[in-house]
């Protein structure tokens, strides 16, 4: 059930997931384009999620996006008012780092990732919620795959020390798997999709970076059902849970909306096995303890194993 509404209310909105935000002159979507997808909003019954660029709006942008209950998706800039979830680069690795009180949202390539294990360790106890977002996720080798799981080692031994003190910081990478018992995927075109600021309506905000030609009906999405859990042969019988299940990833790599790259599966299995390490480590001994069981598996890749399903 269609559930969020995502309205981009500039073309320089700042991205806060996989897909870059390839526009760099300033669009601000029109106050009619914004009233309608509001209504729209309002009588589907969706949360709308407003994402922003980097500048002020102007006065009645803002006295119409406070006509109703929202969430706000904001870029982190110097002086910038606090917002639900608050999207990171690399940058704020080096500096002080701001106490962020909603979600905050870390966007690296592999290889800031990877250089930067230590001061993702020094910032992650000072966030209720990190989300590490790997922009190029899709080009892991097997020799980087090696990094990234010792990566999250690193930042797994750094959770355990605050789970052992008592404190309990989000990671999506690590900590969602142990707190899941049932699929959390992104579920756009599914759950939620994207108001752009041409005042058309997207699967989500990267299909419109990507091709503003690719637009839906957001009453009439095509082929639905593909983008659905039920309808993803590999996806359906997984239980790396945490994983996004990205349908632009998937249509990027294998053409498919409902087929994830090789490279997807085992970086979400790679994460489910750091995640079942970290809960076996803390067991018995962390003051907050989950309820899920993961299961060893003997296989990283599920397209392995798939005649054994
Ligand atoms: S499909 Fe979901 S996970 Fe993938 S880029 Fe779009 S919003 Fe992000």
């Amino acid at each position: 059930m269609m559930q969020y509404l995502v309205i981009l209310l500039d073309d320089t909105s700042v991205s806060y997931c996989h897909c870059d935000n390839p526009h760099k002159e300033r669009r601000l979507i029109c106050l009619d384009d914004l009233r309608a997808g509001i209504l729209y909003a309002m009588k589907q019954n969706l949360m709308i999620q407003f994402v922003y660029p980097d500048y002020e709006l102007p006065q009645e942008y803002i006295d119409l996006i406070d006509t109703i209950d929202h969430h706000d998706i904001r870029g982190w800039y110097a002086g910038e008012a606090p917002a639900d979830v608050t999207v990171f680069d690399k940058s704020v690795l080096a500096g002080e780092t701001p106490v962020s009180q909603g979600v905050a949202v870390l966007r690296l390539t592999k290889a800031e990732l990877f250089e930067n294990v230590e001061a993702i360790g020094k910032i992650l106890p000072k966030m209720q919620r990190l989300n590490i977002v790997v922009t190029d996720i899709e080009t892991i080798t097997d020799e980087e795959l090696k990094s990234y799981a010792a990566v999250l080692e690193g930042l797994a031994s750094v959770l355990k020390d605050e789970y052992l003190a008592g404190r309990m910081p989000q990671l999506n990478l690590l900590t969602d798997r142990m707190m899941l018992d049932r699929p959390n995927h992104c579920n756009a075109g599914v759950e939620n999709i994207t108001l752009a600021p041409n005042g058309k309506y997207y699967l989500c905000p990267a299909f419109y970076y990507s091709n503003p030609d690719d637009s839906i009906d957001p009453q009439d999405i095509r082929n639905q059902q593909l983008l659905r859990l039920d309808h993803a042969p590999l996806c359906r019988h997984c239980d790396a849970y945490q994983c996004r299940r990205c349908i632009w990833l998937n249509r990027k790599t294998t053409l498919e909306v409902n087929t994830p790259s090789r490279e997807q599966c085992i970086v979400a299995h790679t994460e489910r096995e750091a995640s079942r390490r970290l809960l076996a480590a803390i067991r018995e001994q962390a003051v907050f303890i989950p309820e899920v069981e993961i299961k060893e598996l003997n296989y990283n890749d599920p397209f392995e194993v798939r005649k054994e399903w």
